[in-house]
């Protein structure tokens, strides 16, 4: 444990919209809240011109800073810019979105008067960082090792990308795991005790930006993962932004007025549809209410549930497809099933219980599990098995998975030949054998893609590489391609000569925009100086504000009738104007320094210093504990506190009502 100097290892669910961190410890799940209280953190990025805010803080600066607060980072992820999906998602976000040289989606901001470019895994990173530090925060220790989830549809480049995030946030990716089977963990460890024989569970798992759904097997401590299917860009959002449309477009039917070019406008649309949505998940009607939304002009209506399931009636349907999808793929029987299960805060929208219920033909669905937990539960009791740690609530419990997507090779004709088919289970080995086509052939090109299409182009491209060979007569060489799949759902592919007679060589011509090894550790150093910049700025605040509050406590001080009945007009002058000139430069320095700010707390001191210790030392002559050693607010507090002492001294001697008014006026502004 923590506490006891041992490696902690944390579950890690870095979702679009939310990300969520939990721990195994005491041998239960502890869910971490962060510096708000809250159980989830918002997974946002802000820049401003001096600092970066992750979390909840860089939500709440998202409406007056939108072009600089990322957001759905997720959504990017081991994508291609060129992807229709982010081509489409582009036009919705306020924050600049560009292609590098390679296709890859880089993210432009302003950051400390600079242009910052960053990619998805560097925001993820961003995000990732943060949910670690929430966690050292909470035990006490550093924490280095993790389990992120992905969703199950996630392809290959996205959880290779992710898995990179990790690296650059100086984790110790444990293992990327599925989120709807961390969710069946988090469900197998709630219901261990009740389980007898073998249980069919459905994980329906609708979150901020994705959809996933599984079913699984739980016998004893096996779970297994028969099917699943989902969507990578189907979720919470979808519903926000069909919601923003249909308010843009009433807004522009009453105003004449588009309110689309302007991101701030937007960015409030969005909050108050985000909360609308949720709203309608235990009402009937929603109102909008927007102060000043457009050119001064106000924005109030409403929303009915009807309304809304309207608008969403298509990704509502597609939700049901591929839950039927994943049951008919499982060749199980509907009513087979034991427990279907929710997950995801959108798994809370009263039409999507009402359709699974009437799918599955059943009265009830399973809420045992915390919807927005349950995926960062499953991950931290993941992670402390792979840790180790013993617990024998979750130390035999055996996850095992299958593959979202089948792999493959492109034939002759742009023919997709499948090597390991979806729903294999993981981690697998399997290969395939094929020859040259020409005479003399001297280059192989292979193309290496996942998909469900017959044609390759309709499939997604992962890598290619071209094999060198000596020449020989077509047919002759036995070229052996091998896949394997490891754990994480990720793909390792190698190529032999099956008699090993002709020696090869292998060139990998892309390598699906990944970043490379270089460009991670440039990102874990550029991520470092982050965290030193956002430490200078704290530190620059924290000694700005002391500086204030010095100056207001002393202005407090002074002001207090006792006081100032004991203080030479000259002596008030003096403190007055070191007061007054602090104030002024704090008007107009705010980008100084913290040893700007320092030094004019040590000149404060100056000014007040002596003039306390002579009153000290009139009142009390023989004291001599009267040089405090430290500075600005405490060194004033602990003068007051001596001059309490002294006052409370002269209380006794003297009884005098009016000097324990003025200690208790005193120290109750003062002391905390
Ligand atoms: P997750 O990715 O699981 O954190 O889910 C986040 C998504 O759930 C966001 O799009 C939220 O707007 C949505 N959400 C959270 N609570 C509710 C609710 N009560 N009704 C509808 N959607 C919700």
């Amino acid at each position: 444990m923590a506490a006891n100097g041992e490696r902690v290892a944390i579950g890690i669910d870095l979702g679009t919209t939310y990300s969520c961190v939990a721990v195994w410890r005491n041998d239960q799940v502890e869910v971490i809240v962060n510096d708000q209280g809250n159980r989830t953190t918002p997974s946002y990025v802000s820049f401003t011109q001096n600092q970066r805010m992750i979390g909840d803080a860089a939500l709440n600066n998202a409406s007056t800073n939108p072009i600089n607060s990322v957001f759905d980072a997720k959504r990017l992820i081991g994508r291609k810019f060129s992807d229709p999906m982010v081509q489409s998602d582009k036009k919705l976000w306020p924050f600049k979105v560009i292609a590098d040289d390679n296709d890859k989606p880089i993210i432009v901001v302003n950051h400390n008067h600079k242009e910052k470019r960053f990619p998805a895994e560097a925001i993820s990173s961003m995000v990732l960082e943060k949910m670690r530090e929430i966690s050292e925060a909470y035990l006490g220790s550093k924490v280095k090792d993790a389990v992120i989830t992905v969703p199950a549809y996630f392809n290959e480049s996205q959880r290779q990308a992710t898995k990179d995030a990790g690296a650059i946030a100086g984790l110790n990716v444990m293992r990327i795991i599925n989120e709807p089977s961390a969710a069946a963990i988090a469900y197998g460890v709630d219901m261990k005790a009740c389980i007898r024989g073998r249980r069919n569970v459905f994980i329906f798992d609708l979150g901020g930006g994705t959809l996933d759904v599984s079913l699984l097997t739980f016998e004893m401590e096996d779970i297994q993962v028969k099917t699943i299917a989902g969507d990578t860009h189907l979720g919470g959002e979808d519903f926000d932004n069909r919601m923003v449309d249909y308010f843009v477009k009433e807004f522009q039917r009453k105003n004449k007025m588009d309110i689309r070019g302007d991101p701030r406008a937007l960015r409030r649309l969005r909050f108050a549809c985000e909360k609308a949505k949720r709203t309608l998940s235990c009402n009937t009607l929603a109102t909008i209410e927007l102060d000043f939304l457009y050119q001064g002009i106000d924005f109030y209506s409403s929303i009915t549930r009807a309304k809304f399931e309207e608008l969403n009636k298509d990704y509502f349907q597609k939700c049901m497809e591929l839950v039927e999808k994943c049951v008919i793929d499982s060749k199980m029987d509907k009513s087979n099933i034991h427990d279907v299960v929710l997950v995801g805060g959108s798994s809370r929208i009263p039409k999507v219980r009402q359709l699974l219920m009437d799918f599955f033909g059943r009265k009830d669905l399973c809420n045992r599990i915390n919807p927005d937990e349950a995926v960062a539960h499953g991950a931290a009791v993941h992670a402390s098995i792979l840790s180790g740690e013993f617990s024998e609530k979750v130390q035999s419990l055996l996850l095992r998975e299958v593959t979202p997507l089948s792999l493959g090779l492109e034939k002759h004709g742009g023919i997709m030949e499948t090597i390991i088919p979806r729903n294999t289970m993981i981690p697998t080995t399997m290969d395939h054998v094929f020859t040259t086509h020409f005479h003399n052939q001297t280059n192989i090109l292979i193309h290496v893609y996942e998909g469900e299409r017959q044609t390759t182009r309709h499939n997604n491209l992962l890598g290619k590489f071209v094999l060198e060979i000596p020449p020989y007569p077509r047919g002759v060489p036995q070229i052996k391609v091998c896949f394997q799949i490891d754990e994480e759902g990720i793909l390792h592919v190698s190529v032999k000569e099956k008699s090993n007679r002709i020696n090869m060589k292998v060139t990998i011509i892309n390598d699906k925009g990944r970043l490379s090894r270089a460009e991670i550790e440039r990102m874990v150093r550029e991520n470092e100086k982050n965290k030193a910049e956002d430490e200078r700025y704290k530190k620059k605040v924290e000694a700005k504000n002391a500086l204030e509050n010095y100056a207001y406590n002393m202005r407090n001080a002074i002001n207090d009738e006792d006081i100032s009945s004991k203080l030479s007009l000259e002596d008030k002058q003096k403190i007055n104007d070191a007061i007054d000139l602090v104030l002024k430069w704090l008007g107009i320095n705010d980008a100084a320094e913290q040893d700007d700010f320092e030094r004019y707390s040590k000149d404060l001191s100056k000014a007040f210093d002596p003039i306390m210790l002579k009153m000290i030392k009139d009142l009390s002559p023989t004291d001599n504990d009267v040089t405090p050693s430290t500075v600005g607010n405490d060194k004033m507090k602990r003068w007051l506190q001596i001059l309490a002492k002294h006052t409370l001294q002269a209380v006794y001697s003297t009884l005098t009502g009016d000097i324990i008014g003025f200690v208790c006026t005193v120290i109750g502004d003062i002391l905390p």
